[in-house]
């Protein structure tokens, strides 16, 4: 018997990204009555657990707490920037879907994972746009109010960089561009981001740690380093607990639970289901990586002129204060979900610039909303394990033709934009290999009804399986080009609040009261 873990639960969530941390901050505030417990396969990074790894000031602490989050199997970690995987090349932080990468079309050679407390809600770049028109998903009438709160969980400002050099001059450039007769909410605007000014006018970027709020401290329990297996089920095919593998002792141990919530990122949540022998029709289909389009621009001179240059012994100057601006999706407009940042600021770097003064480059990033499709899925086999000793994954990934027309419309609206900031360095856009986006969605996808292309309701209450639910970017089931986690945490606060209402009190002898 493993005494790191209770015999029961009400609730457990599987997964401590953003997903999982808004279900438990949500439900534990909402009724804290019950017994809520967080694992987490990945171990704990920071304190409070699932911070971002950027507050860590440290470069060599940060750096060995993105090593930590790089999965199972070193050789598929890929931070140091030196290393590929098979030519490909992952994120810090990141590990890279095993050899079933691209098992048919092009797949996903660059997709991505992290395994560590906070998922990949420790290394994100908190940008927090509003899906807009048809990224919108129309059967969620309170979609606005929970967005509302998923910006207050994740701590969202428009306003944090919003006066950073350069930005306000990047803005108006590009808004005189680009804002026709677009609606005010669509206008170019400082990117919603999620990241606050600490007293000292520092930047404290927000992770898990932020969404979880106290709740790990009064009353949810987090267990990491723990390898979720098995969703356990009755005969009558209802909901009963997890069985867990601690990876500590390599112990094994069942919890029981009368909720179990599946946040276990895209790749993962669908895993665990076919792993328990649930399969629906619609499991791991659906998938979809947004593509994406670079460029990178020399601002024109007389933007750069009335922002001075920093001293030489400051080099962060531009990058700390640097702004994100905003081009918002619009179906008829722009149908381009658009980011414009410092280069010194960028998460991809560009070392192949010439050398300029600080500030002197923005980098320009537009994704486009991939043709959703059944045929593109995740597959799991029956035999074969990853490191985790989970089904390996297969990934059946293919850019249509309607992809290639709006691609190339991407690269023509990316061109117009940076043309109207000054000097585009770069001879044509740069696509991104598959996978860059980090933004997989659809395998398990919400639906209005039962119908075999949805996996879950609008709760997340997976069909036919009453009290599994299913949370993170793989619910959300229309095209969008906007980065999805406030929309994936708005929806978890949704099928929170629904358990919370829901869920009976449970009596100390375990019994649900009438
Ligand atoms: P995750 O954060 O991936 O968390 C899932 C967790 O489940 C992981 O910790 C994993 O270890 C755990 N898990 C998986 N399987 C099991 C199991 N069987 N048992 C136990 N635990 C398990 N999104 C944006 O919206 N805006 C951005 O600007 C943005 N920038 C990004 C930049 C980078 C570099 C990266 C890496 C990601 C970025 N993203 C961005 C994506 C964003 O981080 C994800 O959308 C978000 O983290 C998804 O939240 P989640 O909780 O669904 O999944």
């Amino acid at each position: 018997m493993n005494g790191r873990y209770p015999a029961a639960v009400d609730v457990a969530v599987v997964g401590s990204g953003p997903a999982g941390a808004a279900w438990a901050r949500t439900l534990h505030d909402l009724r804290p009555d019950l017994r809520i417990a967080v694992f987490e396969v990945g171990p704990v990074l920071s304190d409070p657990p699932g911070d971002h790894v950027k507050n860590i000031a440290d470069p060599e602490a940060r750096r060995r707490a993105q090593r930590a989050s790089e999965g199972p199997e070193a050789d598929l970690g890929a931070a140091d920037p030196a290393a590929t995987v098979d030519g490909r090349r992952g994120r810090a932080g990141t590990f890279l879907v095993g050899e079933g990468f691209a098992a048919g079309g092009t797949g996903l050679p660059v997709g991505a994972m992290s395994s560590n407390v906070g998922g990949m809600g420790a290394h994100w770049t908190c940008a927090c746009p509003r899906p807009g028109g048809s990224e919108r998903i129309g059967f969620v009438d309170d979609l606005d109010a929970l967005l509302d709160e998923g910006e207050r969980l994740l701590g969202v400002s428009a306003q944090a960089l919003a006066n950073a050099p350069l930005a306000g001059d990047v803005r108006r450039v590009l808004g005189s561009a680009l804002d026709g007769d677009r609606p005010a909410d669509r206008r170019v605007q400082p990117m919603p981001l999620a990241v606050r000014r600490d007293s000292n006018g520092g930047l404290h970027w927000s992770g898990p740690s932020v969404v979880f709020g106290d709740v790990l401290r009064t009353g949810v329990a987090l267990l990491p380093e723990t390898l979720v297996t098995r969703v356990r089920r009755s005969p009558s095919g209802a909901v009963q607990g997890v069985s867990v593998r601690d990876l500590r002792d390599d112990t094994v141990a069942d919890v029981g639970a009368r909720v179990v919530v599946a946040a276990a990122d895209a790749l993962r949540t669908p895993q665990l289901l076919f792993a328990s022998g649930i399969r629906p029709t619609a499991l791991g289909r659906y998938l979809n990586d947004q593509p994406q389009v670079l460029l990178a621009v020399r601002l024109a001179d007389d933007l750069l002129a009335g922002v001075p240059v920093p001293a030489a012994d400051d080099p962060t100057v531009v990058s700390r204060g640097s702004g994100v601006s905003w081009v918002p999706f619009d179906d008829d407009r722009h149908p381009f979900h658009g980011q414009v940042m410092q280069m010194d600021a960028s998460p991809v770097p560009r070392p192949d610039l010439p050398a300029d003064r600080p500030g002197a480059y923005v980098g320009l990033g537009w994704f486009t909303a991939k043709d959703v499709r059944p045929q593109d899925r995740v597959e799991f086999s029956e035999t074969a394990v990853d490191g985790y000793g989970m089904p390996a994954p297969s990934v059946h990934h293919t850019l249509t033709a309607l992809d290639e027309q709006r691609i190339a419309a991407a690269e023509e609206a990316i061109t117009t934009a940076g043309r109207a900031l000054g000097t585009v360095i770069d001879e044509r856009p740069i696509r991104l290999p598959a996978g860059s986006s980090l933004h997989y969605q659809g395998t398990t996808r919400m639906g209005r009804e039962d119908d075999g292309t949805s996996v879950c309701d609008v709760h997340g209450e997976v069909w036919d399986v009453p009290g599994l639910f299913v949370a993170g970017n793989g619910v959300i089931p229309t095209e969008t080009a906007c980065n999805p986690t406030l929309t994936a945490v708005a929806l978890a606060v949704g099928g929170a609040r629904h358990v919370a209402k829901t869920l009976a009190t449970s009596t100390p002898d375990g019994k649900d009261t009438p």
